[in-house]
């Protein structure tokens, strides 16, 4: 299993996790099957937005609308972490499963070196097993350094 991002998606995706620093950006990768087409920044609404994010329904319900008016598909959802690596916390895997969102992917952006931000894509199943999906941009593999 693997999802491909574009380099200006990537850019864009860091470009948002940097903006919102020290809070945690949340939004999602609109696409067709693996392929991501498009990213839709969303407002992290939660009160501690430091350590946590909830997404904006209003920003679920446009999203969704793009989807429809481009025939495309939320493929993943992403959000990151200031403090903390690119992997999904228990919060996380708990509100994936208890969304019901475990079609999409997960990305995960870790700022804790904000000069090399790390981003990790994943699975989370309906009995809470994560794994890690290979994320590919412009043809080639990327893994990232851990
Ligand atoms: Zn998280």
């Amino acid at each position: 299993m693997k999802i491909i991002i574009p380099r200006l998606i990537i850019s864009k995706l860091i470009e948002h996790s940097l903006l919102e620093d020290p809070n945690e950006c949340c939004g999602y990768l609109l696409g067709n099957q693996e392929e991501v087409k498009e990213i839709f920044l969303s407002k992290n609404i939660h009160k501690t937005p430091i350590t946590r994010y909830t997404m904006d329904p209003l920003d679920m319900l446009e999203a969704d609308n793009i989807c429809e008016e481009k025939n495309l598909e939320i493929l993943a959802i992403y959000h990151s972490h200031t403090h903390s690596q690119a992997y999904p916390s228990i919060t996380d895997i708990e509100n994936a499963i208890n969304s019901g969102w475990t079609d999409p992917k997960y990305i995960l952006v870790s700022l804790v070196e904000k000069t090399r931000p790390i981003i990790r894509a994943y699975n989370i199943s309906s009995d809470k097993v994560v794994n890690e999906i290979i994320i590919e941009h412009d043809g080639e593999a990327y893994i990232s350094p851990s």
